[in-house]
C-alpha cells in the first residue's frame, strides 16, 4: 500500500494510523484541531471526563507500543491490581478477582499525549490540519479525500490527497454515512439506543489519603433496581499530577451539574473511598458536565453495496454508553482487526467486508453488555432484544452472585473488561455457581 489516510487525529484515529504504519509507505492523518500537548480539542470536548481504560485495552495498547505504560508511570500515572482496584455494587464491595486485572490510573489527555508522541514518532506517518469535505471516488473505490487546510473554512480552498485507503476516524458526529448516501450508495442502517446519560468530572489534590488505591468504582445493581437509592453512581482514579479524578453520572433528571457544593454532597451518597475525598474537598478545578444522549452503531456491512478502499474506526463505527468504559478498547481492538485483515494480503482496494466482519465482532459485544444493562433503567425504552427478559433476569442473578464469590466475578470482571464474550456468563459452568452461591441453603 502505498498511502493510507486516516481522517481524524484522536484515539481511533492514532490507533488505525499506529496499525497502518506497518503495512503502508506513507501514513497521513488529517485532523482540524491543532492539539496542543494540554488542549481537548474542540472536536473530542469529551477528552477532559474520566476515562478508564479496560484490561483488553491495557493489553492492546502494550502490543501496539511496548513499554508505554512504564512512560506514562514515569509521567505519574498509577497502575494498580488486587485491592487497589476496588468496584462497588449497590455500595458493596465486590468479590477479589483471579488472577487480578491491572488497571491505569491517567487521564486521557495524558495517555493520548503519550500514544500521539509515539504515532507522530513513527518515520512514515505525518499529520495534517485539516478539515475532510468528501471523498474522492474511482471506479467503485474511494481514491482519496478532499479537506480544507483550515479547519473553519467552508468548502474555500479545498485540497485533495491521493489513498490505497481512507479510514474514517472522525468520531460519533461523521459525516461519511451522508457522503456515501449523497453519492448513491444507499442509506446506511443505523442502531440507536437513548440512555440521556449525564456525566460529571473533577480532579481533587491527592495527599497521603487511600495511598494504595488506583481505580474505586461504584454503580447501581439489582437490590436498588439499577437506582442510585443506596449507592450513587460514580468513579475515582488516582491520576499523573498527584490528582483525583472522580466522576459522577446519573440519567435524566438525575444528571450531574457543574455545582461543586452539589457534587460534593453526590460523594458523600457514594462509596466510602469518594466519601472520603469529598470529606477532604481539596477541588483542582472546576466541575465539567457532558451529556451523553444515545448510543448508536452504523451497519456498513447491511448496505447492499460498498466503496473499496474505504474503512471505519472508533466511535465513527460505534459508540456505546461511556459508563461502562469501552470506547478506547474498542478502537483498539478495531486498529487490531483492520491490522489482522489487511495482512491476510487484500488488497486495500476492494471492499473491506472481511475488515468490518472482524469489527463487527467485538462491537456487538460491547452493543450487547452496554444496551442490555441500559435497558433495565426505566426511561430507556428500546429496542429489546428477542429474549430480553430471561437475559435481564439471569445477569441480574450473576451480579448479585459476583458481588460474593470470587469465581463469578472473575468471569464477570473478564466480560466487563471485554477478555471474553458476553456470552461467558451464561455458559453452565458460571450459571451453576451462581445458583450455588445464591441458592445453597
Ligand atoms: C463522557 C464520556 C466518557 C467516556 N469515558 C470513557 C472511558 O472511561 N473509557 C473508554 O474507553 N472510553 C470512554 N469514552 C469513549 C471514548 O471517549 C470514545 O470512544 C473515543 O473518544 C473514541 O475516539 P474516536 O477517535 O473514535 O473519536 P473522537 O475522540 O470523538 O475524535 C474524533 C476526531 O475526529 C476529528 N474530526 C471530526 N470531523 C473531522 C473531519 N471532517 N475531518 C477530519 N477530522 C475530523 C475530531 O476533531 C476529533 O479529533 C467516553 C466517552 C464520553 C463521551
Amino acid at each position: 500500500m502505498r498511502r493510507a489516510i486516516v481522517l481524524g487525529g484522536s484515539f481511533a484515529g492514532l490507533m488505525a494510523a499506529r496499525v497502518l504504519s506497518d503495512l503502508a509507505v506513507e501514513v497521513i492523518i488529517v485532523e482540524p484541531d491543532p492539539l496542543e500537548p494540554d488542549s481537548l480539542g474542540r472536536g473530542a470536548p469529551h477528552r477532559g471526563q474520566l476515562h478508564a481504560l479496560l484490561a483488553m485495552g491495557h493489553t492492546q495498547l502494550e502490543r501496539w507500543f511496548p513499554g508505554i505504560t512504564d512512560e506514562l508511570t514515569a509521567a505519574g500515572a498509577r497502575t494498580g491490581s488486587g485491592s487497589a482496584v476496588q468496584f462497588y455494587v449497590d455500595g458493596v464491595l465486590k468479590a477479589p478477582v483471579v488472577p487480578d486485572s491491572t488497571m491505569l490510573g491517567a487521564t486521557r489527555p495524558l495517555l493520548e499525549r503519550h500514544v500521539r508522541s509515539r504515532v507522530l514518532g513513527l518515520p512514515n506517518v505525518h499529520q495534517v490540519r485539516g478539515r475532510a469535505r468528501g471523498l474522492t471516488l474511482l471506479g467503485g473505490r474511494v481514491a482519496g479525500v478532499r479537506y480544507t487546510a483550515s479547519a473553519d473554512d467552508d468548502g474555500v480552498l479545498e485540497e485533495s490527497l491521493a489513498a490505497d485507503l481512507v479510514v474514517d476516524a472522525m468520531g460519533k458526529a461523521s459525516r461519511l454515512a451522508s457522503w456515501l448516501s449523497d453519492d448513491g450508495w444507499g442509506v446506511v442502517p443505523v442502531d440507536r439506543m437513548t440512555v440521556d446519560l449525564g456525566y460529571a468530572t473533577a480532579a481533587f489534590r491527592r495527599g497521603t489519603e487511600l495511598p494504595d488505591l488506583v481505580i474505586a468504582h461504584s454503580s447501581p445493581g439489582p437490590s436498588s433496581g439499577y437506582q442510585p437509592t443506596l449507592s450513587e453512581a460514580g468513579a475515582l482514579a488516582a491520576v499523573e499530577g498527584d490528582r483525583w479524578s472522580v466522576v459522577l453520572s446519573g440519567y435524566a433528571d438525575h444528571a450531574p451539574n457543574r455545582d461543586p457544593e452539589e457534587f460534593l454532597a453526590r460523594m458523600r451518597r457514594c462509596v466510602s473511598p469518594l466519601r472520603q475525598i469529598a470529606e477532604i474537598g481539596a477541588f483542582d478545578g472546576p466541575v465539567e458536565p457532558f451529556r451523553f444522549r444515545q448510543s448508536q452503531r452504523r451497519n456498513y456491512l447491511r448496505l447492499l453495496q460498498f466503496p473499496g478502499g474505504l474503512v471505519v474506526v472508533g466511535d465513527a463505527l460505534a459508540s456505546v454508553n461511556p459508563i461502562y468504559g469501552q470506547g478506547l478498547t474498542l478502537a483498539m481492538l478495531q486498529a487490531s482487526s483492520l491490522h489482522a485483515y489487511l495482512r491476510t494480503g487484500v488488497s486495500p482496494h476492494v471492499p473491506a467486508r472481511g475488515y468490518f466482519q472482524r469489527a463487527a465482532a467485538v462491537v456487538n459485544a460491547a452493543w450487547q453488555l452496554s444496551t442490555t444493562a441500559d435497558l433495565a433503567q426505566p426511561h430507556v425504552r428500546g429496542p429489546y432484544p428477542p429474549g430480553y427478559a430471561m437475559t435481564r433476569w439471569v445477569g441480574d442473578r450473576v451480579i448479585e452472585a459476583s458481588v460474593r464469590d470470587s469465581a463469578v466475578n472473575t468471569v464477570f470482571m473478564d466480560v466487563l473488561h471485554m477478555r471474553a464474550r458476553p456470552q461467558a456468563l451464561s455458559r453452565p459452568r458460571v450459571l451453576l455457581r451462581t445458583a450455588q452461591v445464591l441458592f445453597r441453603p
